[in-house]
Parts: structure tokens; sequence; C-alpha cells
């Protein structure tokens, strides 16, 4: 604490990140990173951008990037807006569309735990939607009048998903709020909102190429919706930083897009690695949450979560623990190589004696 800081960040909890240890060689199954290499054509551009144009900014919109996304999406140029990241876009659609200490918003009680933080930096109220036993997110939670919405699907860390029908009638029942659907998971098996963005000028998706384009450390994530919405978010970019994607960034998420048969290869090994890792958990009686998502949110009948999450850590893994009522018995599992997973599967034998 110091007597310089202003009244926000004095009271702020800010978010607290996985770890990332220099200490010792872990194997790393805690912040839902890729286990596979980022596209070698998309290193191809980075190294080819490193060059004589850095001395010049980049380009403020990206316009070359967002038309390679306006068409993998059939979308159009005006209807992307690009972030340093999808927490970035997280951040300026809390500035650009929820009104502080207005109405408030509504997200589940189990979700991506920055929601709260940015609510508490934009000082924007918010209720939380309390998820069932089976941590699930009920439905008509957000029937309530509410100053904007917004959903992980699938949700973190339960990598519990909505279906399209779901999200469809949310949007249909909230037409005067944003409803922000944050799809930083979809690729592994979720329903992405991307087709009803043509018809609800309600509807703001987010993306991220940090999970499923192997890119957490370039920081490019963007953001789909009608012009007005992109044009707002826009404005808040303009009055914070004009070029928050560098041209390094520029050129390796354009070229990780256009790879779409490495994009399938590595999406799919995912795919099947969880559904055999959480099949295997399963049979030694540990339950499950089914994923839709690069991670599993499981629990042992035998150890408590925080139990498991600090032996796997003795043994060189890192998993994430979230200390909460809700969710304390469980840990949450990134899905790593099919070796790191063998090892993983190997330890938690020995821990819980299954
Ligand atoms: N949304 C959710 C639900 C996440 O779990 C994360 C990753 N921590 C993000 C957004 C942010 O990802 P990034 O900023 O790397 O795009």
């Amino acid at each position: 604490m110091s007597r310089y800081w202003s009244r926000t960040i004095r009271n702020i909890t800010p978010y607290v990140p996985g770890e990332q240890p220099k200490d010792r060689k872990y194997i790393k199954l805690n912040t839902n990173e890729n286990p596979y290499p980022p596209s070698p054509r998309a290193l191809e551009a980075i190294r080819n951008a490193c060059g004589e144009t850095l001395r010049l900014y980049p380009d403020p919109v990206g316009d070359e990037l967002r038309q390679t996304i306006a068409e993998y999406c059939g979308l159009s140029g005006k209807n992307v807006f690009l972030g340093n990241g999808s927490d970035e876009l997280l951040a300026f659609s809390f500035s650009a569309f929820f009104e502080p200490a207005g109405k408030p918003i509504l997200f589940a009680d189990v979700t991506y735990s920055f929601y709260t933080v940015y609510a508490a930096f934009f000082n924007v109220d918010y209720r939380l939607i309390p998820v069932d036993q089976a941590l699930n997110v009920p439905e008509d939670g957000y029937s309530r009048d509410n100053g904007g919405i917004i959903i992980a699907n699938p949700n973190a860390p339960t990598g519990r998903g909505f279906s399209l029908e779901t999200i469809e009638a949310i949007l249909k029942r909230n037409e005067n709020s944003v409803v922000i659907v944050d799809e930083a998971y979809v690729d592994f098996g979720g329903q992405s909102s991307v087709p009803l963005v043509p018809d609800y000028p309600n509807l703001l998706v987010i993306k991220t190429l940090s999970k499923s384009h192997s890119l957490a450390g370039l920081r490019v994530g963007y953001a789909l919706a009608h012009d007005d919405l992109i044009e707002g978010l826009t404005r808040v970019k303009d009055s914070f930083n004009s070029y928050t994607v560098d041209r390094l960034a520029l050129a390796g998420a354009r070229e990780a897009i256009r790879d779409e048969t490495y994009f399938q290869e590595t999406r799919s090994k995912i795919i099947q690695t969880r559904e055999r890792v959480s099949a295997r958990l399963m049979e030694m009686g540990f339950t499950v949450i089914p994923s839709q998502a690069n991670f599993i949110f499981t629990a042992s009948n035998r150890c408590h979560g925080s139990v498991l999450f600090q032996r796997l850590r003795e043994q060189n893994i890192l998993v994430r623990y979230f200390d909460n009522p809700k969710t304390d018995a469980f840990i949450r599992v990134t899905i790593g190589t099919d070796e790191e997973m063998d090892h993983f599967l190997e330890v938690i034998e020995t821990i819980t004696g299954a």
C-alpha cells in the first residue's frame, strides 16, 4: 500500500494469473496454453516481419488481419476489432458498453475471475448467477433486468458450454443490453455464436489466438459485432493506446488463421487427449465435468482439490486450484501432450492410490 495510489488501485483485488515458474522444470498444466507449437507458417511470418519496418508504427486498426478474420468468419472487416489478447478486449468492452454505477451486469458466480476485477476497475455493479450443484449455469438466470451480460462459452474453469439456441434465447430476452460471449475455448468443442452476429445488434463475440492457435505469447484476440459496437471499442482504444497490436503480432496472427490444416490437426489432437484422460480419470473414480475446452475440471473422492494441487506440484506438475466453496474439491487441468498426460495420470494414481 502506498499513499501515492489512487482510490481505485487501493481498493482493487487484482486478477492473479497462473504461475509461470522459472525455478525448475514443471509440466505446465495450469494456464490453458496449447502444448503444441504455433503454426510453422505463423512463425515464419513473424520472422519475416522482424526487420527494418519495425521502426514504423503498426496499422492502428490492423486492416489486413481484420480482412483475413472477416473472410474466415464470413463477416465484413468493419465487424472485426483487434486487441492485445482477449483480456484487453474484455476490458475495453466493460468501458464501452457497461455503465459505471448503473444497472448491474450479470455473470455466473463460477466463471472467469477477471470479470469481477474489470467490474471493480470500471466501477460497474454486478449480480452473480449461482451455478447449480453440477456447475451448470441456469439459463433463466439471465432473465432479470440488467445493464449487460457476460458469458464465457464454454465456461471456465468448468468447461461446460451453452448451445447456440440458449445463447440466442438470451440475446432475444435482452435486446437492450450488450451480451458478450467470451469464446476463448470454443474451438475445442463448443458451439460458436459467430453465426448469430449478423442478426443480433446486441451481440459481441470475443475470440483469442492464445489457446487454439498456440499463440498465448503473441497477445492477439478479436471481437466480432455490428459496426456500431466495433466503433464503440475503437473509441475506447483511441482514448487509451492507438497501437495495441504490434507488427509482429499482426503478421503472425494472419498466417496462423490462414493455416487451417495445422489448426485442425492440433485442436483435434487436444480433443482426443482430453477424451482419453477424462475416461481414465472416471475409471479411477474421479468426477469429471464434461468439457468442451482444452482443460478438464475434475475432483477425486479421496483427495481434496488443495491437496491434489499441492501433491502434484511436489511432483513438478502444475495445475490450477480455485479456493472457493463451490470449486475447492476440484482441480483444473490443462490438456498437454499425450506423454505429459500419461505422466500426469501415473502421478495421480500414486497420489490417490486409485
Ligand atoms: N477469457 C477466458 C475465459 C480465459 O480463460 C482467458 C485466459 N486466461 C482469457 C479470456 C484471456 O485470454 P487472452 O488474453 O490470452 O486472449
